[in-house]
């Protein structure tokens, strides 16, 4: 790794950059919780004075779009160079059950490799990784190849509700050919991957009324509709005996996985038994013909969360309900279309719900889906950098989940690209967070060698 630009920086700097990081992991950042707004307030300002120590210019918390968001800008590349914006995160995850953390949260400590503490892998150690790759790089070279801007939100973790007015609001200062996420994860240390898509979502609340209140089973039941029955025939109609699901034109817009993504989709190494153990599941469902990795990723779905109807508490209670509901979400992949899909689901029950019964449809926000192009050269330059430091290029994997990705690609009208060095064990989310050092180290390596790349792209044809 002698050869790699910022490999000299990383040998000096190592020890205080640790340290750096842990003294950001101490700040309890919840963004979920009123009580910890002020440690947001807290982290966004530490974060502040690592983009500003770093060599970054118009370093600016910013509030009233939500918790607060840090931006801070490089822009001396010239404007024929390309301009990027490096997005992430500063807030962080509850921490309940505390009783299942190994050591205090907040506390980060180095143990076998691995600095363990919450908001060590997601997100603080991979934004400060694509902070330090530029400071080392303005204080090897004096300059970036690129013109850069740092987007670093404090409220990821709640789903972050104020990214549209954030964006809307700063839409001159993000300007960009494109976006580099570092908040993902790789399949191993040894089997480097890149996102290139996650998937999108619709939900709904569906509720059903057939009476004005519950009524004597024995005295109405038999002649009054059930909205039991009628609830269980609509969640049981949603998918056909192949496990797909029967709403009109619904795969219509699917995107076929391209010939470089089904490659790399077959060679990803996937224990199918580990998983299902790590689900707790004996058995595997979904839509026929497609592969465990496809139907949590490439694929789109209808689950029904949630359903309430009638008695369900001890013994018996012989009535006909009045009422009852059922929570249904659409998981979407490119180029489903969320309206649409809410649209046909609309239909979908309003030709079922026969005359008489009150139906009352409520849609609970939207998430297009996001894809990067595999073929982009974007990603290519990406995969560059990724092999320049881990000896083999990434594979691509898709990412069930939805998050703030698909605004910023969309609402900045750029491709997202993704350079994330977590791993399937990191325990994101969950007790005992841990971020393993070694990818710490490769991200920055990395990161020093990405703008390089991305430099060297087509940007405006
Ligand atoms: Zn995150």
């Amino acid at each position: 790794m002698a050869d790699l630009r910022l490999a000299p920086y990383l040998d000096a700097e190592r020890d205080r950059i640790l340290s750096t990081l842990c003294d950001w992991v101490r700040i309890p950042s919840i963004s979920s919780a009123p009580e910890h707004a002020a440690d947001v307030r807290r982290s966004a300002d530490f974060c502040a004075g690592l983009l500003t120590d770093a060599g970054l210019e118009h370093v600016e918390v910013i509030d009233g779009h939500g918790a607060p968001a840090v931006v801070g800008d490089w822009r001396h590349a010239g404007p024929d160079a390309p301009t990027f914006v490096v997005y992430g995160h500063h807030d962080v995850q509850p921490v309940d059950p505390l009783g299942l953390w190994t050591a205090p949260p907040f506390e980060p400590e180095v143990v076998d490799g691995e600095l363990r503490g919450r908001g060590t892998v997601d997100d603080k150690g991979q934004i400060l990784f694509e902070i330090e790759a530029v400071r080392g790089l303005l204080g090897a070279e004096g300059r970036l190849p690129v013109n850069l801007v740092f987007l670093v939100e404090g409220e990821e973790e709640v789903g972050s509700p104020s990214m549209p007015s954030l964006l809307a609001a700063e839409a001159e200062r993000l300007r960009c050919d494109a976006v580099v996420v570092s908040d993902t994860t790789m399949l191993a240390p040894d089997l480097p991957s890149t996102c290139v898509g996650m998937r999108g979502l619709v939900a709904f609340d569906l509720a059903v009324r057939t009476a004005s209140s519950d009524l004597h089973s024995g005295l109405f039941g038999g002649a009054v509709p059930n909205p039991a029955h009628l609830l269980a025939r609509l969640v049981a109609g949603l998918h056909d005996d192949e496990g797909r699901v029967t709403l009109p034109g619904f795969y219509d817009r699917v995107r076929p996985l391209t010939e470089a993504e089904a490659a790399s989709l077959a060679a990803v190494p996937f224990d199918e038994a580990a998983w299902m153990r790590s689900a707790g599941v004996r058995r595997l469902e979904g839509e026929a013909g497609r592969s465990t990795l496809e139907r949590i990723g490439t694929r789109p779905t209808a689950e029904v969360t949630g359903i309430g109807v009638g008695y369900t508490g001890e013994g018996i209670k012989t009535i006909v309900p009045a009422g009852g509901r059922a929570k249904v979400t659409f998981r979407l992949v490119a180029d489903q279309d969320p309206d649409e899909v809410a649209a046909s689901f609309r239909r979908w029950v309003e030709e079922r719900v026969p005359e008489g019964v009150e139906v009352t449809l409520t849609g609970h926000g939207a998430v297009a889906p996001a894809l990067t192009p595999v073929g982009h050269p974007g990603v290519a330059a990406l995969g560059r950098a990724v092999e320049r430091v881990w000896g083999r290029p990434p594979l691509f994997t898709r990412e069930g989940g939805s998050g703030p990705e698909e605004a910023l690609g969309r609402l900045l009208g750029a491709p997202v690209l993704f350079l994330g060095v977590g791993l399937p064990d990191d325990r994101f989310h969950a007790p005992n967070e841990r971020l393993v050092l070694d990818q710490l180290w490769r991200g920055l390596l990395a990161a020093g060698e990405l703008w390089h790349e991305l430099a060297a792209v087509e940007w405006r044809t």
